[in-house]
């Protein structure tokens, strides 16, 4: 018996990347994943790849940072039901914190931000309603709570997220769901490529990060390696661990 069998899950920006990899687990352990993206095309391949794998999965066209009723409302017409919510949908771009547009920093947080919260209270009135309790895992990033230059605006937009991740946690316990978050390091996803450039393959990468081990573990993340973790704790294993954030980064953050 597949453990999600019987369970609903909204995966935002799962067309792709760590959401991708996070729908085809769900999916492969038997929930119904509802794919919602931005991307069209390829959100449409990846719900009919997940059917082509034996898994039960559609597509929505959703943007998060409107369409969090929408999407939900889409896995509850459809399937009946809503029992996990992935906040996953991302972007980054560099932004210098003086030049930068505020426009700039507004889009940060429409998407990595208020995305989360849009789908996370849209969720929460469904699971509330429901009265079986829920799951919300919030994808993170070890930038919410390290430094880096040029990304102010995502690095403080994935601490506000975290920040969500432990006062939902409280405010909605007494419901049973269960808010926690994931913190990837460095993940190999379209997202590393960045103005042209796929930092994963830099010099400076190599160096810093691979030979001399700043990544202990001495290379990135492969997407599936941190759905593992969403997936647990998503999952009915997971019963006693809320507003927690875990750190899935190779040992990046423990070193300097
Ligand atoms: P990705 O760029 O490969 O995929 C992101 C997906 O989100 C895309 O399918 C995109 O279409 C979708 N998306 C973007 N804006 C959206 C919107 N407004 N509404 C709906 N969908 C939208 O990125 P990824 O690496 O898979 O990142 C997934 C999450 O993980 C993001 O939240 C990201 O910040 C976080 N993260 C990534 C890394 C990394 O190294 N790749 C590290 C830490 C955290």
């Amino acid at each position: 018996m597949r453990s999600m069998q019987g369970k609903v899950a909204v995966v935002t920006g799962g067309a792709r990347g760590i959401g991708r990899a996070v729908a085809e687990l769900l999916a492969g352990d038997g929930a119904a994943v509802v794919v919602a993206d931005l991307a069209g095309s390829a959100g449409s391949e990846t719900a009919a790849a997940l059917r082509s794998q034996g898994g039960e999965a559609c597509f929505v066209a959703a943007d998060v940072t409107a369409d969090g009723a929408q999407m939900v409302a889409a896995a509850v017409e459809r399937y009946g039901r809503l029992d996990i919510l992935v906040n996953n949908a991302g972007i980054f771009y560099n932004a210098d914190a003086l030049t930068t547009p505020f426009a700039e920093w507004q889009r940060a947080f429409d998407v990595l931000f208020y995305g989360a919260l849009h789908c996370a209270r849209a969720a929460g009135q469904v699971m509330v309603a429901q009265g079986e309790g829920g799951r919300i895992v919030n994808i993170s990033s070890v930038n919410a709570f390290l430094g880096m230059a040029q990304a102010s605006h995502y690095n403080t937009a994935k601490g506000a997220v975290d920040q969500l991740t432990r006062c939902l946690a409280v405010e909605w316990a007494p419901h049973g769901i269960l808010v926690n978050s994931v913190a990837p390091g460095f993940v190999d996803t379209p997202m590393s490529i960045v103005e042209g450039v796929n930092e994963l393959e830099s010099p400076d990468f190599q160096e810093i990060y691979v030979r001399r081990r700043r990544i202990p573990l001495a290379r990135a993340a492969q997407p599936a390696e941190i759905a593992a973790a969403v997936h647990f704790l998503a999952s009915d294993r997971c019963t006693y661990i809320t507003g927690h954030t875990l750190v899935v980064d190779g040992g990046l953050s423990i070193t300097f």
